[in-house]
């Protein structure tokens, strides 16, 4: 199992469910950058992403695999495989300049892996709310593997 609470850089190669879709990429703040979101579409995709920047992905495979949702500003895009249907990766409206990629779909690495996940409040999405009352963390999502 990985250090899912290492905030090491480090290199990590993924793929979607079908394997149309590979990548590899560099995650700055490593694994312990996961994070969960509560907005409308993060709550229904249910996935852990943690944090690349954008110039640090690089698809080796299945680009053109790839389809793109946008909803509300359109702002943020979320990447997800046409054959298998798996998300894969997003572009944050929060920032643009990095990606949210999907730890289900890292090598070695299971949702499961984290004990505990941050939270982060997307229902109002952090640019449009008041930074005076803002909470950016939510709450934070548990898993216990059973012995
Ligand atoms: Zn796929």
């Amino acid at each position: 199992m990985s250090d899912t609470s290492s905030n090491l850089p480090v290199v990590v190669d993924g793929a979607c469910h079908c394997g149309a879709v590979q990548f590899t990429v560099t995650l700055p703040k490593g694994r312990a950058s996961a994070r969960r979101c509560n907005c409308s579409y993060c709550a229904k995709r249910g996935a852990v992403a943690v944090t690349a920047r954008i110039d640090g992905l690089t698809l080796t495979q299945g680009a053109e695999q790839l389809a793109t949702y946008r909803f509300n500003t359109g702002m943020a895009e979320h990447h997800f495989c046409t054959t298998c249907g798996i998300y894969t990766h997003h572009k944050r409206r929060s920032n643009p300049d990095e990606f949210g990629v999907n730890v289900a779909c890292l090598d070695g690495l299971s949702p499961f892996d984290f004990a505990e996940v941050p939270v982060n409040e997307g229902r109002i999405h952090p640019n449009d709310a008041d930074p005076a009352t803002c909470q950016p963390i939510a709450g934070w999502l548990r898993y216990t593997r059973r012995e």
